[in-house]
């Protein structure tokens, strides 16, 4: 999942916050608690030290007289603490003689009689009569009591709730939280302020890159932070000027190449014509002197005469695409299209071909299921020409060449397709595409076998473009297909 720069700063700083927030918050959480139940036992404490006595004195003064006076002495003075919840009376083995909370069930006074705690029993005993608290679920403070002569009669259990300790902590978490919400809200938005200012900056040298991107090299950009966004805006602003001076420069260079292009093309046009004058002229006398017309020529002059004109025939031809090439490259193909029917081309150029394919005993097969094209007549026998005559030169002896013709579609679009293929050498697979680049050659090496300067193909792909159509070649070890397409209809 891509997420952007600053979704990112936004995300660590509020989260930066929140951890901050709850350490904060558990420190400060615990020390409260820690203070308030300090608190709550130094007042039970307080309370104890306040009120042992007057409940002592009360019991043993009103235990065999009246118990109702002690009742109300003992609930005064329970209602004087908010967390004492109840006592007990109770002797050094623990029987219980009081307890509070049977106050209202008529049975408060628990045992018939107590025992009296001798003066030797307390020495033995100093360590355990002390007055002990126990935390658990409630505050317990066991606080021994002495009469006026000294004599330890029985101990005074209180009972304190710890409930002012629980609500404590529970107002304290829901504070907490509420505390919590704000300051993710507040984190949030000062994350966003903060990721705005540190994003500003990158956002603009992100438009700057996308200006030059569209190619425009104007732009500067100013950031004064003094610090490392400045010094990447500086070396920014140079990188714009270095790509704004290569690619002036590389500008003139385009310029410069492409006028020399058009040189080279024009002077291969000059040149393609005039070899082919005089070459015309020789071919004609060449004719001349085979038809007997300047005298009768021997066997071996007339063998002589007909490697001179195959010769002659095979320079006319790659010159013939050197001018056409360079036609294409200065003029652009200009089509004429009308319907042609495949015949029609087909069988003058298997006529051309005729000596090599009866030299070579190839099979020729045709299956055309397309009769007729929509497509400029001369520059449709040319791609034909190409495709059939490289078949023809690339096939072994005996072999077979297939040409067909079908329907074909391609994106909703109705074509035409045209597949030539030949059992002949085959093309390397990487290669396939390279071989439609003006003067490419798979066997480039001085000792190759076949002829050719390796224009055929780049005039067939430009042609059979600008029919907007598509060729292609493919190739398996026994022979290659190729394959164009132009639009079956008008
Ligand atoms: P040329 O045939 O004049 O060299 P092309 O442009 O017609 O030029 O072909 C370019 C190259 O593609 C050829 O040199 C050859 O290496 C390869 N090629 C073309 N057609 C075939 C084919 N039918 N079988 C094998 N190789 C082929």
């Amino acid at each position: 999942m891509r997420m952007s720069f600053k979704i990112k700063v936004i995300a660590l700083f509020t989260i930066m916050i929140v951890i901050i927030f709850i350490i904060i918050a558990i420190t400060f959480t615990l020390t409260r608690a820690n203070e308030l139940k300090k608190d709550i036992i130094s007042s039970a404490r307080m309370y104890v030290q306040l009120t042992n006595d007057k409940i002592g004195d009360a019991f043993i003064r009103y235990y065999k007289t009246g118990f109702f006076k002690f009742r109300e002495i003992v609930l005064h003075q329970i209602g004087l603490s908010s967390d004492l919840k109840h006592i007990q009376i109770i002797d050094f083995e623990g029987t219980i003689y009081f307890d509070s909370q049977e106050i209202g069930s008529g049975r408060f006074f628990l045992a018939g009689y107590y025992k009296c705690v001798t003066d030797s029993f307390i020495l033995q005993n100093t360590k355990k009569m002390e007055a002990k608290q126990r935390l658990r679920n409630d505050l317990t403070i066991i606080s021994p009591y002495t009469d006026e002569y000294g004599v330890h009669r029985f101990s005074i259990v209180y009972y304190f709730s710890l409930e002012r300790l629980a609500k404590g902590i529970a107002t304290l978490q829901r504070n907490t939280v509420l505390l919590y919400n704000g300051i993710v809200l507040i984190g949030f938005v000062i994350s966003i302020l903060f990721a705005n200012q540190i994003t500003r900056h990158l956002a603009r040298l992100r438009n700057a890159a996308k200006l030059i991107a569209a190619g425009d090299f104007t732009k500067i950009v100013t950031i004064k932070t003094n610090d490392e966004f400045e010094d990447l805006a500086k070396v920014f602003n140079f990188m714009t000027e270095e790509i704004r001076r290569n690619v002036r420069e590389l500008k003139n260079l385009v310029k410069e190449l492409k006028k020399r292009d058009e040189q080279k093309t024009q002077f291969l046009a000059n040149l393609s014509h005039e070899l082919r004058t005089p070459l015309t002229a020789s071919l004609g006398y060449v004719d001349y002197l085979q038809k007997g017309k300047l005298g009768t020529l021997s066997e071996a002059q007339l063998r002589s005469l007909g490697i001179i004109k195959r010769n002659l025939e095979r320079l006319n031809n790659e010159i013939h695409s050197l001018l056409q090439i360079s036609k294409y490259t200065l003029e652009g193909i200009k089509l004429q299209p009308q319907k042609v029917s495949i015949n029609e081309i087909i069988k003058p150029i298997i006529n051309t071909f005729k000596p090599d394919i009866e030299n070579k005993k190839l099979n020729i097969n045709f299956d055309f299921r397309v009769d007729y094209f929509y497509a400029d007549k001369d520059y449709l026998r040319t791609v034909f020409e190409n495709l059939i005559g490289n078949a023809v030169k690339f096939s072994g002896p005996s072999s077979g060449i297939k040409i067909s013709t079908d329907r074909y579609t391609e994106d909703n679009k109705k074509y035409t397709i045209v597949v030539v293929s030949d059992q002949g050498i085959g093309i390397p697979q990487k290669r396939l595409k390279k071989i439609f680049e003006p003067f490419y050659q798979v066997d480039t090496s001085t000792t190759r076998k076949y002829s050719g300067i390796g224009l055929g193909l780049s005039i067939a792909r430009s042609i059979v473009e600008a029919h907007n159509g598509r060729i292609w070649a493919e190739s398996e070890k026994n022979g290659t297909t190729f394959k164009f397409i132009i639009p079956y209809e008008e």
